[in-house]
């Protein structure tokens, strides 16, 4: 089933690291993406307080309850991760853990889906302490990346608002049965237990929506084109000013406090049209 990203770690130095690297206490709850044949599966949930694992191979999610069967703090769901209600799952299964107690989820993702799954968990990321991911090297660098440099984009932009992603190290494809075509990264996502910047969310990230979809046009003129200003030439050169932004500029060169800023400004614009 390779069309299900199916690139199973058969490296155990690897495999120890990223255990390693999650940092995972008796308290948590540990929720896995894809746990395939098991590799990390059975070092996690050994540390956690629950675990749970969402597979949505029936075959390879058959298996894994049967190898699981007697431990009850393991529950293996099979279904697709992008229609997996988080909210749920995390509250259901963190009932009976101490009031402190974390979640965080642990995966060596499934390549094809990385974006829409990476998309999910940072909108669902108020539910999570962090994130521990296998990931292409390519989207690892986009995670990273700083404001210009090659890679920086909405995902960058989004990954940093709400988390802290640091590089942690790089994996060959000879740890991988199959090899995957591509070299892999492991990151770690620290959630944060605030927002960066002092902005309202939505605002700023329609904001930066708009100058992403338009990537090729300066600033100005994707703001123009959106659906923010509607073509308002006056009203896109008074929030740029006001947010002392260069309107030639592009969205990739643009910091997650920048876009904030034209979020301020564009709220306070909005609040005196509405006045
Ligand atoms: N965790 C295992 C390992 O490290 O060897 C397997 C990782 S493999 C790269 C990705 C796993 O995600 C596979 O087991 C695949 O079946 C599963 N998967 C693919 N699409 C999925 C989806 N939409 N929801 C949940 N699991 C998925």
């Amino acid at each position: 089933m390779r069309t299900l990203g199916q690139n199973f770690l058969v490296d155990t130095r690897i495999r120890d690291s990223i255990v390693n690297c999650a940092g995972v206490r008796s308290s948590d709850l540990v929720v896995e993406i894809g746990p395939g044949k098991g590799a990390l599966t059975r070092p996690l949930a050994e540390r956690a307080g629950v675990f749970v694992a969402i597979e949505v191979d029936p075959v390879l999610a058959r298996d894994l309850r049967r190898v699981f069967r007697s431990e009850d703090n393991v529950h293996i769901i099979q279904d697709d991760i992008l229609s997996c209600d988080l909210r749920t799952l995390v509250h259901e299964h963190s009932a009976n853990l101490p009031k402190n107690h974390r979640a965080l989820v642990v995966a060596n993702l499934p390549y094809y889906i990385t974006t829409p799954i990476l998309n999910k968990l940072l909108s669902d990321s108020g539910l999570f302490s962090a994130f521990t991911l296998m990931v292409q090297l390519e989207v690892a660098q986009k995670l990273t990346a700083s404001p210009g440099s090659r890679g920086y984009s909405e995902l960058s932009v989004k990954a940093q608002y709400f988390t802290e992603p640091v590089l942690l190290f790089e994996v060959p494809p000879t740890a991988f049965d199959p090899p995957p075509a591509v070299r892999s990264a492991v990151v770690r996502m620290r959630v944060r237990p605030e927002p960066p910047v002092d902005a309202d969310s939505d605002i700023m990230f329609s904001i930066v929506g708009a100058g992403y979809g338009q990537r090729r046009k300066t600033l100005r003129n994707a703001l123009l084109a959106s659906r923010l200003f509607a073509g308002k030439k006056d009203a896109v050169a008074e929030v740029l000013s006001c947010a002392s932004i260069d309107g030639g500029r592009r969205a990739e060169t643009l910091s997650v406090e920048e876009f904030a800023a034209i979020a301020r400004a564009y709220a306070r614009y909005k609040a005196g049209e509405d006045n």
